[in-house]
C-alpha cells in the first residue's frame, strides 16, 4: 500500500509539478530575459551618454590643441580620457585630409591583453584588432562613440574623435544588475518548486495518498476508518471528499459488518442446505437405484409381457379408439398373411389393410358396442380377408379400460374354427343326410317336412306326400349282392332328385323305402308325379355284371283338412300295400275305402 501511495505521490506531483513548473519557468525565462535585454539597452543607453560627454569635455580644449597642431596637448588630452574606466581606446582623424592625427588604447591582440598605448600603428592595425576583439557584437551601436571637433572661433570641424570600449567594460557595470534579475527569476522559481511542493503534498498528494490508502483497504476488505483517516478541518473540496470518504468508510464498514453477519448466517444456511442436499442427493441416489431396479423389471415385464403374448398360439390384439391395431402378435400376422413386425403403435395398422368391406362394417359396429356399452362379446364370425380367404373365428373381444374406468380401446382374442366347423358340417351332415343316397335320413325328413306341413297349414296351400318303396329289391341283393343293391339305391336315388323341383323334400325313410314331400300340389299333380317318378325307374338301369333293372310301386296321401305329417305317411303306406298288392309297379292313391 506505501508503495502505491509513494507511486501516486510521484506520479501525481511530478505529473503537476512538472507542466506548471515548466510553463511557469518558460514564462519566467523570457520575462527575465526581456528584463536583462532591457537593463542591458538601458546601461548601454547610458555608457553611450557617458561616453558622448567625455567626448564632449574635451571637445574644446582638443579642437584648440588641433587647430593649433599641439601634439602634446592631445596626447595628454588622450591620455586624460584613456585613464577613464571605461575607455579602452581612441582615435582622431583628421577631416582635411582623412588623415589620423591619434590612435590610442588597450587593445587585445590573437595572444592577450596587450598595453599598446603610445606604440606606432597602423590604422588597420587598429581598427582590425578593434573590430575584432574589443568591440565585438555591439561593435557599431554600443562602444563606438564618434564626435566631430570643431574650433570654437572658427565654427569649422577640424577632426572626427571616436572613443572605443568594451563589453567586458560595460559589463562591469551592468552585471550587478543582470546577476539580481537572474538571481530574484531563480528565488522565485525556487520559491515556487518549494510552495508547489509543500501544496500538493500538503493538500492534494498526502489527502490522495490516505484516500488511496482507504481505497485499497477497502478492496482488501480491511478496512479500518480510524487507521488511516484523521479528523478533517479543511472546508475545500479533498477535505470535503475525506470527510465523505470517511462517513462512506464508516458506512461501508458497517455495511460490512452486516454483511459479515449475514455471510454468516448465510453460510450456515448453505451448511444447512448443503447437508439437506446431501441427504436430497442420498435420496435420490436410492430413488434412482429404485428407479433402475423398477425400470429393469418393467423392462423385464414387458418383455414377458411381449413374449407371452407372441408366445401365445391363437391371434392376439389390441385395437385403440381410432380403430388402429396397436399391437397384434405373430400368430394375428400369421392368420391374415400380414408381413413385417407389427408388434407396438408403429404397426398402424387398420382393419381395411387386411379385410374385405363385407367384414369390415360388421366388426366396427361390434367395436362401437363393446366400448360403449363396456361389455365383454364373443361371437363366431367369417372374415374374409383382402385375398378372398375366408377365416371362421370364434373372437372374443372386452373394452380395454384404465384406472379411471376410461375406456382406451378393445382387446381381442381370436380362436379358428375352421377345423371345428368342418366337423360340425360333417356331424350335421351326418344327422340329416343318409350317408349312401344324399337324400335327408328318416329323422331329418320328418323335421323338415313337419315345418314345411306347419307352413302349408298355415298359409292354407295344399301338399301331397310320396311313399315309394323298391320292388323285390331282396332278390336284387340275392341276385347280384349287397353292393350292387347300394348302387342300385344310389342311382333310385338320384333319379329321383333328377326329376322332383328345389322346393321338394325327399327323404330315406328305410331300407329301400323313400318318401317324398310335395308343397304346393294337390292330389292330381302328384299323381304325376308319381307316374313319372315310377316310370322313370322302371326305364333305369344300373350296371353290374348285366343290366339291372327295378321297378318301384308308389303310395300317395294329400295332407292338411287335418290330416298331419304322421297321418299322411301312415296313409301313403297304406296306398303303398295297395299298389303292392295289385301287382307292383304301381302307383296308388289313399282311398277311405283301402283302410284296414
Ligand atoms: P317287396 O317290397 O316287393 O314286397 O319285396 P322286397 O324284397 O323288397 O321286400 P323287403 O322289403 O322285405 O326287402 C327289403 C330288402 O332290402 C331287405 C334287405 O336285405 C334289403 N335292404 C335293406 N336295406 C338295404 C341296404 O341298405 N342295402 C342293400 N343292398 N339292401 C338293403
Ligand atoms: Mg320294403
Ligand atoms: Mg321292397
Amino acid at each position: 500500500m506505501k508503495q502505491a501511495g509513494k507511486h501516486a505521490y510521484r506520479s501525481l506531483s511530478s505529473k503537476i509539478f512538472f507542466r506548471i513548473f515548466v510553463v511557469y519557468f518558460f514564462i519566467a525565462s523570457v520575462l527575465t530575459a526581456f528584463q536583462m535585454v532591457d537593463v542591458y539597452l538601458r546601461h548601454k543607453h547610458s555608457f553611450m551618454q557617458k561616453m558622448d560627454t567625455y567626448g564632449q569635455s574635451i571637445e574644446e580644449s582638443l579642437g584648440l590643441a588641433i587647430w593649433d597642431f599641439d601634439e602634446e596637448k592631445v596626447d595628454a588630452l588622450s591620455e586624460g580620457i584613456l585613464k577613464i574606466p571605461v575607455v579602452i581606446g581612441i582615435k582622431i582623424t583628421s577631416l582635411k585630409d582623412g588623415s589620423v592625427i591619434l590612435k590610442k588604447g588597450i587593445v587585445l591582440d590573437e595572444a592577450g591583453d596587450v598595453d599598446i598605448s603610445n606604440s606606432v600603428i597602423s590604422n588597420s592595425a587598429v581598427d582590425d584588432t578593434v573590430d575584432r576583439n574589443v568591440l565585438s557584437i555591439f561593435r557599431e551601436n554600443l562602444l563606438e562613440s564618434p564626435r566631430t571637433i570643431q574650433h570654437e572661433r572658427h565654427d569649422k570641424p577640424v577632426a572626427v574623435l571616436v572613443l572605443y570600449s568594451n563589453t567586458a567594460t560595460m559589463f562591469e557595470g551592468v552585471k550587478y544588475s543582470l546577476l539580481i534579475i537572474l538571481g530574484s527569476a531563480l528565488l522565485k522559481t525556487f520559491t515556487l518548486w518549494c510552495l508547489f511542493t509543500l501544496i500538493l503534498g500538503r493538500f492534494l498528494v498526502r489527502p490522495l495518498q490516505e484516500l488511496t490508502q482507504i481505497v485499497s483497504a477497502v478492496r482488501a476488505s480491511s478496512i479500518k476508518s480510524s487507521t488511516f483517516l484523521r479528523e478533517q478541518k479543511g472546508d475545500d473540496e479533498l477535505s470535503v471528499l475525506q470527510v465523505a470518504f470517511h462517513q462512506m468508510l464508516t458506512r461501508l464498514e458497517d455495511a460490512n459488518k452486516h454483511i459479515e453477519s449475514t455471510n454468516q448466517r448465510l453460510n450456515q444456511e448453505v451448511s444447512a442446505k448443503q447437508l439437506a442436499m446431501e441427504e436430497v442427493r442420498v435420496l435420490n441416489e436410492k430413488l434412482e437405484n429404485r428407479i433402475l431396479e423398477r425400470t429393469e423389471k418393467l423392462e423385464e415385464s414387458d418383455n414377458f409381457m411381449h413374449q407371452l403374448v407372441e408366445s401365445i398360439p391363437n391371434p392376439v390384439f389390441y385395437k385403440g379408439l381410432n380403430g388402429r391395431y396397436d399391437m397384434v402378435n405373430e400368430a394375428f400376422k400369421k392368420e391374415f398373411d400380414l408381413q413385417g413386425t407389427v408388434y407396438g403403435a408403429e404397426a398402424n395398422l387398420m382393419d381395411a389393410d387386411f379385410l374385405q368391406d363385407i367384414s369390415i362394417a360388421d366388426e366396427e359396429k361390434r367395436d362401437r358396442k363393446i366400448i360403449s356399452c363396456q361389455e365383454v362379446m364373443s361371437y363366431e364370425v367369417s372374415l374374409k380377408d383382402h385375398r378372398g380367404n375366408l377365416h371362421e373365428l370364434l373372437i372374443s373381444k372386452a373394452p380395454m379400460l384404465d384406472a379411471a374406468a376410461d375406456c382406451l380401446g378393445v382387446v381381442g382374442m381370436m380362436m379358428n374354427i375352421q377345423e371345428r366347423k368342418a366337423l360340425e358340417r360333417e356331424l350335421q351332415t351326418f344327422a340329416t343326410i343318409d350317408a349312401l343316397t344324399g337324400c335327408y335320413n328318416r329323422r331329418y325328413f320328418l323335421e323338415q317336412s313337419g315345418k314345411e306341413t306347419s307352413r302349408g297349414c298355415r298359409h292354407g296351400y295344399v301338399q301331397a306326400l310320396l311313399y315309394l318303396d323298391i320292388d323285390y329289391f331282396k332278390k336284387v341283393n340275392d341276385k347280384y349282392g349287397h353292393q350292387v343293391g347300394d348302387r342300385v339305391l344310389v342311382q333310385f336315388a338320384l333319379e329321383c332328385k333328377t326329376l322332383l323341383r328345389d322346393g321338394d323334400i325327399i327323404g330315406r325313410l328305410g331300407g329301400e323305402e323313400f318318401a317324398v314331400l310335395l308343397p304346393h300340389t294337390p292330389m292330381e299333380a302328384a299323381i304325376q308325379v308319381a307316374e313319372r317318378l315310377r316310370q322313370r325307374i322302371e326305364s333305369m338301369e344300373v350296371k353290374a355284371r348285366e343290366i339291372v333293372k327295378v321297378t318301384t310301386s308308389i303310395g300317395i296321401s294329400a295332407l292338411g283338412d287335418g290330416i298331419d305329417l304322421e297321418e299322411s305317411i301312415r296313409r301313403a303306406d297304406t296306398a303303398l300295400y295297395v299298389a303292392k298288392s295289385a301287382g307292383r309297379n304301381q302307383v296308388k292313391c289313399f282311398q277311405e275305402s283301402n283302410e284296414c
